[in-house]
């Protein structure tokens, strides 16, 4: 049977005004390679998601970068990766980091890590995977992602089993616990 150890994380493109953030990248990266999780992400070499697999090729740790050849052009791809992979488009870059992920978590981030966030949790909500989807909400930077869940469901505009598709957890340490890779 195939080994299912590969993790997705959808992270900010920029690194935030708060260090505090980068210094969770840094440490996800570094547990990831200690637990020979490979990581696989969007293949950028800025923000949150350069320090994340900066942080895990420092340790050895495998890292597999998909980007659109949009995002190539604009020379942003990290050079450095265990394995970059190029899409012709957004879409097939997406569902191609989906197919190839047994899990994934969230850290902070903006409008592209919600997007890529809601994409896998609405699949997920019709049943199109099973795979374990993680909030990390580190000092709780996503709590208005919570507030905004809870305000769907308190109107009715959801399945009542939202929450239970889902898994917010504090930090790094929480998410290699709750991971069932
Ligand atoms: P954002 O949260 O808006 O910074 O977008 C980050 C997410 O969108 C990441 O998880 C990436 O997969 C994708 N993304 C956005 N900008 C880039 C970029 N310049 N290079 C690679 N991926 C990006």
């Amino acid at each position: 049977m195939k080994k299912k150890n590969r993790l997705c994380i959808f992270c900010g493109s920029q690194s935030g005004h708060n260090p505090d953030y980068q210094d969770l990248a840094i440490r996800l990266g570094r547990l990831a390679a200690l637990h020979k999780i490979e990581l696989i992400y969007g293949g950028g070499d800025i923000g949150l998601m350069g320090i994340l697999a900066n942080a895990a090729l420092s340790e050895g740790g495998k890292v597999v970068g998909i980007l659109p050849s949009i995002l190539e052009k604009q020379e942003i791809g990290h050079q450095k990766l265990s394995e970059l992979i190029i899409t012709p488009n957004m879409h097939i870059r997406k569902s191609q980091m989906y197919e190839k992920s047994d899990a994934f978590a969230i850290l902070p981030g903006g409008v592209g890590t919600l997007d890529e966030f809601f994409e896998v949790l609405t699949w997920k909500h019709i049943g199109l995977h099973q795979k374990q989807i993680f909030v990390v909400n580190y000092k709780n930077y996503w709590d208005p992602l919570k507030d905004l869940l809870s305000h769907i469901l308190l109107n009715g505009f959801s399945n009542p089993n939202l929450k239970n598709f889902l898994q917010f957890v504090e930090d790094e340490k929480a998410l290699f616990k709750e991971l069932q890779l």
